[in-house]
């Protein structure tokens, strides 16, 4: 089932499937920069099932599991490496469209024959693996995993079941985004009934604040602005006003976008002096991974990212221009 023009496939190639039915030698799972539940779930997921079937599996990224994803079974097993020790004969890369958001950890675990496994839904994957499998129309890498699982003919332990369950749950906004479709539902169907426990999920995610933080929340919406047309809502977080944690924890550009009429949200977030992270999300009219690659970022039509140079003020100018140039593309402005 590859599509012949765009090499995309709903299910696993086969070749994938026999490279992870019985590996030989050390299997490493390896993260993005700042993981987030669908890279965690699926690492987690896929490795702790062939870690249960017999194989050596050794679990890393550039960054520590973040406090509100700890709950995931495997967080224990997890590596903060700053350069790999090893070279690996097998390397698992999940929800990765691009091998240097591993900040130069898949170079350094990558040997001239290793087979790296490229396992992504965003459409701008680079196929950088030995062997790839892009799916665009998988709401998660979580649904892919889940059925690469069950092609390996592994068991979905509980264990397994609510890494995928939170892979699914976070990329699609607990089911709320429009990439949910009859397949995300029958994957958390099947999840569930393996052991995954949505209430668990929902209450590990938003339902453990910490106790400052509806401050630094009501800190953070106060600076939410609306551009006159109402199109482009934004939201700027100087470094320093919140901390980290709350950042990672918090959805916080679901609020900008939570205003009717808003076609864009974008959230700022200065993470050092000089150094803009940007989030952008859409609803269906503008792509807003066309945007962020002008920026050298990426990432799906609704839901993108990037990180530009400069002050927040500066950074967020040039953005505005951006948006403001692709809203424009598809609904061209009344003449005044
Ligand atoms: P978020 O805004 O939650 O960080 O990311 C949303 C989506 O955009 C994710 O699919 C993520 O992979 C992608 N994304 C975010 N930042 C970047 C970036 O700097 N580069 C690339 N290539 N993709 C990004
Ligand atoms: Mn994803």
């Amino acid at each position: 089932m590859t599509d012949a023009a765009t090499g995309f496939s709903v299910k696993p190639p086969a070749e994938l499937v026999d490279a992870l039915r019985d590996p030989q030698g050390a299997v490493l799972c390896l993260g993005h920069v700042h993981p987030d539940g669908d890279v965690l779930g699926t690492l987690f997921g896929l490795g702790l099932a062939l870690s249960a079937a017999g194989t050596s599996v050794t679990f890393a990224g550039p960054h520590p599991v973040p406090e509100v994803l700890a709950f995931l079974p495997g967080t224990d097993r997890w590596n903060v490496w700053k350069t790999a020790p090893q070279t690996f004969d097998t390397i698992v890369m999940t929800d990765c469209p691009n091998p240097d958001r591993t900040e130069g950890l898949l170079a350094g675990a990558r040997g001239p024959a290793s087979r790296v496994l490229n396992i992504d839904h965003h459409p701008d994957n680079r196929r950088y693996g030995t062997i790839n499998w892009i799916d665009p129309s998988a709401a998660a890498t979580g649904e892919m995993i889940f059925d690469l699982v069950k092609a390996l003919g592994h068991r979905l332990t509980p264990a397994v079941a609510l890494n995928l369950f939170t892979a699914v749950h976070t990329d699609t906004g607990s089911f709320r985004y429009s990439n949910t479709t009859p397949r995300t539902f029958r994957t958390a169907a099947e999840l569930t009934a393996a052991g995954a426990d949505p209430s668990l999920v929902s209450d590990r995610l938003y339902q453990q604040r910490g106790r400052d933080s509806l401050v630094q929340l009501g800190e953070v919406l106060r600076r939410i602005q609306i551009s006159d047309d109402g199109l482009i809502a934004w939201l700027a977080v100087p470094k320093g006003l919140v901390s980290r944690e709350f950042l990672d924890a918090e959805d916080l550009v679901g609020y900008p976008r939570s205003v009717g009429g808003v076609k864009v949200a974008i959230l700022l977030r200065e993470e050092a002096p000089g150094t803009i992270k940007a989030s952008l999300r859409a609803k269906g009219e503008v792509p807003v991974n066309a945007v962020a690659h002008r920026f050298g970022g990426g990432g799906h039509e609704n839901a993108a990212g990037c990180t530009l140079p400069g002050t927040l003020e500066g950074a967020t100018a040039v953005l505005l221009e951006a948006v403001r140039e692709s809203l424009d593309a598809v609904r061209p402005r009344s003449p005044k």
